[in-house]
């Protein structure tokens, strides 16, 4: 029996974990990956606005947030699949077989980038699919390229990809992009970029590598082609939820409903960092949450 479990390992988790050693507790974390650090490993850009911690990218925050780790007394599980919780019970089954029981559970599970689900966006996956802007630049210097999406995250690797490439078109599916004005009035004047809006990308198109996409606009008759050597999608991310859903209050969208103690609607079940927090997602946001739900999980701990 452990005091508590935390499912996932990136910066709520983490900051969850280092919490309840401090305060003294049992911990166990899983972590379905082979090392710990969730979307940090994803971060490409300097991370400027972390309080007192300056980074040039995620994995150097991650290796800030973990340089104690070694040192620290929770337990630690990688490359572990959680096939099923039932938080009422609060027993976790993991694939392996193993079963494990808890006094508390803190969901850490994050968000997964949404996939667009055309045909070739998986098939083409390190053949001409952009994963970032900022990492990715330079293979895909010269090259025109496609960029799906219309929030900040499309429009910044777009920005960022007409630096070294010849045309970018920015394929968007709403009336007006939805990015952030910083962003979008740097668009307009940059004669590189084109903005389709209420447009679909529908078919990514080659033979080895990808060759073109297919778009259709509103209003016309059938999809067009156009030539492009790279494509980047940035549709926006989903919460990893599947595994309690049907147990606990979520929003529409799928995100754990937290109070301001970080507690789901199931007892001594607790949520923190991006899978909890639709509107406002940061890495202070996520390490601050973890503290929360450490310091009221030891409270409830020693009340019992
Ligand atoms: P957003 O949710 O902000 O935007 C997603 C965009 O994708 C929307 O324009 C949406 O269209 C579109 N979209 C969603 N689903 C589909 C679909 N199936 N087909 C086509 N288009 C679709 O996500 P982002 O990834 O841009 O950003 C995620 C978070 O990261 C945000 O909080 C953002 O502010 C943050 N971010 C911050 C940055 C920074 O601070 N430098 C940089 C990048 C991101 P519609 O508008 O029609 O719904």
């Amino acid at each position: 029996m452990h005091d508590v479990i935390i499912i996932g390992a990136g910066p709520a988790g983490l900051s969850t974990a280092f919490w309840c050693d401090e305060l003294g507790l049992d911990t166990l974390v899983l972590e379905q990956a082979e090392q710990v650090g969730g979307q940090l490993h994803r971060v490409y850009n300097p991370i400027e606005n972390y309080l007192g911690l300056k980074a040039r990218n995620g994995q150097e925050l991650l290796a800030n947030f973990t340089k104690d780790l070694d040192a620290a007394e929770f337990d630690l599980w990688t490359q572990v699949d959680v096939e099923s919780a039932d938080l009422k019970a609060r027993r976790i089954s993991l694939r392996s077989g193993e079963e494990l029981q808890t006094i508390a559970i803190v969901i850490a599970t994050g968000v997964t980038a949404r996939e667009l689900g055309v045909p070739g966006e998986k098939e083409f996956i390190g053949k001409g699919m952009i994963e970032s802007g900022t990492r990715d630049r330079q293979l895909f210097a010269g090259k025109d390229v496609c960029v799906v999406g219309g929030g900040d995250a499309a429009v910044e690797n777009a920005l960022l990809l007409a630096e070294v490439c010849p045309t970018v078109t920015v394929v968007h599916r709403g009336k007006k992009l939805r990015a952030r004005r910083e962003f979008a009035e740097r668009l307009q004047p940059n004669n590189r970029i084109t903005v389709f809006t209420e447009s679909v990308l529908t078919r990514i198109l080659g033979n080895e590598e990808i060759e073109a996409v297919e778009i259709q606009r509103k209003g016309g008759l059938k999809p067009f082609q156009l030539a492009v050597g790279g494509v980047l999608i940035r549709i926006g991310v989903k919460p990893r939820t599947e595994l309690f859903r049907e147990q606990i209050e979520t929003d529409e969208k799928g995100y754990i409903a937290v109070n301001h103690q970080q507690e789901t609607s199931a007892s001594m079940v607790f949520a923190v960092g991006d899978v909890s927090n639709p509107v406002a997602p940061t890495i202070s946001g996520a390490t601050g949450a973890g503290a929360t739900a450490a310091k009221v999980i030891a409270s409830r701990l020693t009340a019992r």
